[in-house]
């Protein structure tokens, strides 16, 4: 008995839906107060998009509170994944021709690119770097507000990365086990740790899962 009630208090529990970062107001609260003549709607942070404020004081508290630095770092990444998204999408390959390495390179972009083709400019692993590094900021946004939210961006963003990169060389199998648990995914999250660790040693990691025989259905994302 004393256990499961442990184990109650620990159990975590994510806010869903918008709100504020700084006072926890949601959209429903801002509404009522709307109707009595106050209050606005909470809007994404101006630089970052990634959390929310329900008002210009609320964000300056968060920014001295330590959002600033955070959001900076959101920013730079965030910028530096859109630059190499417009050249990856456009890699020249001679002949005037482009490829459009979202689409040729899927599950590969861990490997360099020869330099014949594109060059120090388009760097597919550059690009990962600059996702993962977006995806660490997110996850200690998540986790500082316990927001669903942002895990279920955090999860989605993470797969994205996998497969891009089938042999995961930044590691999201470390990561991508506990925000399935912490969303509750517990299904998917033992199918993909029982997935991992059934291969052989044998076993090409730079192959796509595959996701037909019997294997877990998490792993139809990264295909
Ligand atoms: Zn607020
Ligand atoms: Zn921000």
């Amino acid at each position: 008995m004393k256990l499961k009630e442990e184990l109650k208090k620990s159990k975590m529990i994510l806010k869903q839906g918008p709100f504020c970062a700084t006072c926890q107001k949601t959209n429903k609260q801002e509404d009522d107060s709307k109707d009595k003549g106050g209050g606005q709607s909470i809007k994404n942070c101006s630089r970052c998009s990634v959390v929310k404020y329900c008002s210009k004081k609320c964000q300056r508290e968060d920014y001295t509170n330590g959002h600033k630095e955070a959001c900076a770092k959101i920013e730079k990444h965030k910028k530096e994944a859109d630059d190499l998204t417009e050249k990856l999408k456009a890699v020249p390959v001679g002949n005037n021709k482009v490829e459009n390495a979202f689409e040729t390179r899927v599950g590969r972009f861990s490997e360099q690119m020869a330099s014949s083709i594109g060059g120090k400019d388009f760097q597919p692993k550059e690009y990962l770097k600059a996702k993962f590094g977006l995806a660490q900021q997110i996850m200690a946004l998540a986790e500082k507000h316990e927001d669903r939210d942002l895990y279920e961006r955090l999860c989605r963003d993470l797969l994205e990365i996998k497969r891009l990169d089938h042999t995961d060389v930044l590691g999201v199998r470390s990561i991508l086990p506990f925000v399935l648990l912490i969303l509750g995914r517990d299904n998917d999250c033992y199918g993909f740790i029982k997935w991992h660790l059934s291969r052989d040693e044998n076993y090409d990691w730079s192959n796509p899962p595959n996701a037909s025989k019997g294997n877990p259905i998490i792993l139809q994302f990264l295909i």
